[in-house]
């Protein structure tokens, strides 16, 4: 039996994970990634957490045909390189994939975060059978990707699928990209502590006033619990994020006329609340033939999603049969 190597790169954690060629998560490990110790000890960490994952699962290296990376971008997929990753310092232009490779003397592939989520989503979750799949992630910003009868869209230089940066306000919020009005200044975890807090100062009505004024951080899970305890301000605001995500499908329905768009991300703990303004925006803004088979759902896959789409794409690139 033959297995692959999936890692999700994050700036927290590095979570590795011994996939079946069919997809099976056989054993999944997570080590801190321990960002200030800077890229030379982040992948000494990286190797670690291989090696420890092959040794957890008991298959061997001999068992291990090839690596598939994730990683925060931009990334130039052609050359295996990390461009920039913001949460990660020091990282500018590092050969991701080849110091990998010299290690392990096995294929390795290095791909966007966000595109490896989308890719696991549609290879085995809920974008499974799709024809054209979209999928965001909604977390601290907001990741996006475009498979297209089974091809992840990578682009000319590595960055398509940036769906969370598509201007959707002329001149709006700034986003973390340098941009005004992006998608992730609207629809992203942070956007939506930034915008309560300001929608609190000038004067709403919440509970929320309250829980700050005790001490509590203003987190998007803070939001949801007021939300939940029946705060009328906080679905207001959680809603409005939705119909953001939603008027940001839309531009993509309109030119890629998808049948299932998938979102994940820490933010859909939360769920329906974003999707359901979500559909509504949507169907409010395309054309009838756009919006009646299209499904907007829910991502299926989880935390495991980086891991499992980073290994899939070494099948979707051809690096293993
Ligand atoms: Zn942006």
């Amino acid at each position: 039996m033959i297995y692959l190597v999936g890692i999700d790169l994050g700036g927290t954690f590095i979570k590795t994970a011994i996939v079946s060629h069919e997809g099976e998560l056989i054993k999944k490990i997570e080590i801190p990634s321990e960002k200030e110790k800077g890229p030379d000890g982040v992948i000494a960490n990286i190797i670690r957490s291989v090696r420890l994952a092959v040794s957890e699962a008991g298959t061997g290296t001999n068992a291990i045909s090839a690596i598939g990376i994730g990683s925060p971008g931009p990334i130039d997929t052609k050359r295996g390189i990390v461009g920039r990753a913001i949460n990660l310092p020091g990282w500018v232009n590092i050969p991701l994939r080849d110091r990998i490779q010299e290690v392990f003397d096995i294929p390795a592939n290095l791909e966007n975060d966000a595109n490896a989520m989308a890719y696991a989503e549609y290879w085995k979750g809920a974008g499974r059978n799709a024809e054209i799949m979209l999928a965001y992630t909604l977390g601290t910003g907001v990741g996006g990707g475009i498979i297209i009868e089974g091809k992840l869209i990578r682009g000319a230089t590595g960055c398509a699928g940036e769906l969370g940066h598509m201007t959707i306000v002329p001149d709006g919020d700034l986003c973390p990209c340098g941009n005004r009005g992006c998608l992730e200044a609207y629809a992203s975890a942070n956007s939506l502590v930034r915008r309560t807090l300001e929608k609190i100062k000038q004067g709403a009505n919440t509970i929320l006033k309250e829980w700050i004024a005790e001490g509590k951080t203003l987190t998007s899970k803070l939001i949801d619990d007021a939300r939940r305890s029946g705060d009328a301000f906080a679905g207001m605001v959680m809603r409005e994020a939705g119909t953001y995500l939603g008027l940001g499908m839309s531009v993509v329905v309109a030119v890629l006329n998808p049948d299932v768009i998938v979102v994940g991300g820490g933010m859909m703990k939360a769920g329906e609340i974003f999707l359901e303004p979500a559909r509504e925006e949507v169907k409010r803004r395309v054309f009838a033939e756009h919006s009646q088979n299209l499904k907007i759902v829910a991502a299926e896959l989880g935390n495991d999603a980086g891991v499992i789409g980073a290994a899939g794409l070494l099948i979707e690139r051809g690096i293993v049969p």
